[in-house]
């Protein structure tokens, strides 16, 4: 079957990957292989903005590839998985965009002025750059479709903006790449407050072994108006009911009317849902554990990656600069 285009997503090395991982980013990637060429990178330049925990980027980038392919992300299928900073060409591409993209655009974007908030201390040069280096990631590899949730659509567009203005002044050499629209679950961490992050110490580990979810899952707070266990439940608050609803699928529309009528209680809705998690990731974490057993078969991948996603970044940074008149 002819492919629809090509997609390119990146996302920073963050190790084990987590629920919130899984449900935001990763099923999509595997889904996205039937219909597209994909490309998946590790972006660990952008993870140097915030210059924290850098000597634990080589063990983050080999766990969360781990977990990508234990997942189905396949290069068998012609699915590119690569680090950004092993494709150079990506920094010279970076360097060309800077000089079309006005500074105010980039020191106006919210996502920046967050980011000043959050490291007053370290407002560097790469903060300010961040979304070109981006638009560079997308444009070297000829991407025509990037998935975004709707709250990062901007981000998009701010790259279909510099490639506009660089075809503007250089003739139409880039491809301006299309939003492919996508789900992305906000998923609450086991505080039932926050997004599961692995810096907030909320997530649950989607390698996480049977005893370790079901310890995870019976810390989950639940709805806080449920004292007794004879109180009846308000399952549209309480986050569990709301896993429940990826992983129990069909028991869910059950378990809402016991939480109502309080015929089932926390404790053994809990340890449901952590029995379902458990067997939903079993075939994962055997392919996992086959995939560990073979060492090198992690950087095997990438290196490979890195090979083919060379090829293309080549031939972009050979018409970008002979398009702007590089000798
Ligand atoms: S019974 Fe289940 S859905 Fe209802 S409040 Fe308790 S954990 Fe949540």
């Amino acid at each position: 079957m002819s492919k629809k285009g090509r997609v390119f997503s990146g996302a920073r090395p963050t190790g084990r990957q987590h629920l919130g991982n899984y449900l935001g980013a990763i099923r999509n990637y595997v889904a996205l292989q039937d219909e597209y060429d994909c490309i998946y990178c590790v972006v660990d330049l952008h993870a140097l903005t915030t210059l924290s925990d850098t000597d634990k980027l080589r063990e983050w980038t080999y766990e969360m590839v781990l977990d990508w392919l234990a997942a189905g992300i396949d290069p068998e299928r012609g699915t590119i998985v690569f680090v950004q900073s092993h494709v150079p060409q990506v920094v010279e591409l970076h360097l060309l965009f800077s000089m079309v993209t006005p500074l105010g655009w980039l020191t106006r974007l919210p996502t920046f002025k967050e980011k000043v908030r959050q490291q007053p201390d370290n407002v560097n040069y790469g903060l300010v750059g961040y979304p070109v280096l981006m638009a560079a990631d997308i444009t070297l590899y000829k991407a025509s479709v990037v998935p975004v949730g709707v709250d990062q659509a901007p981000h998009l567009e701010f790259t279909r903006e510099i490639v506009r203005r660089f075809n503007h002044y250089f003739g139409e050499v880039l491809i301006e790449p299309q939003a492919k629209h996508t789900e992305f679950p906000k998923v609450l961490g086991i505080d039932g407050q926050q997004k599961m992050s692995k810096s907030l110490n909320n997530h649950i580990e989607i390698a996480a072994s049977p005893e370790e979810i079901q310890e995870r899952v019976m810390q989950m707070v639940t709805d806080p108006a449920r004292r007794y266990r004879s109180d009846p439940g308000h399952p549209e608050v309480c986050n569990v009911f709301t896993l429940h609803g990826f992983f129990s699928p069909e028991q869910v529309a059950q378990i809402e009317v016991d939480c109502r009528s309080a015929a089932i209680g926390c404790v053994e809705c809990k340890r449901l849902f952590a029995r379902n998690l458990a067997d939903y990731f079993a075939p994962f974490r055997e392919r996992r554990a086959q995939l560990a057993s073979r060492p090198n078969i992690v950087w095997d991948v990438l290196a490979e990656g890195a090979r083919r996603a060379s090829v293309i970044a080549s031939e972009t940074i050979a018409e970008v600069k002979a398009a702007v008149g590089l000798p």
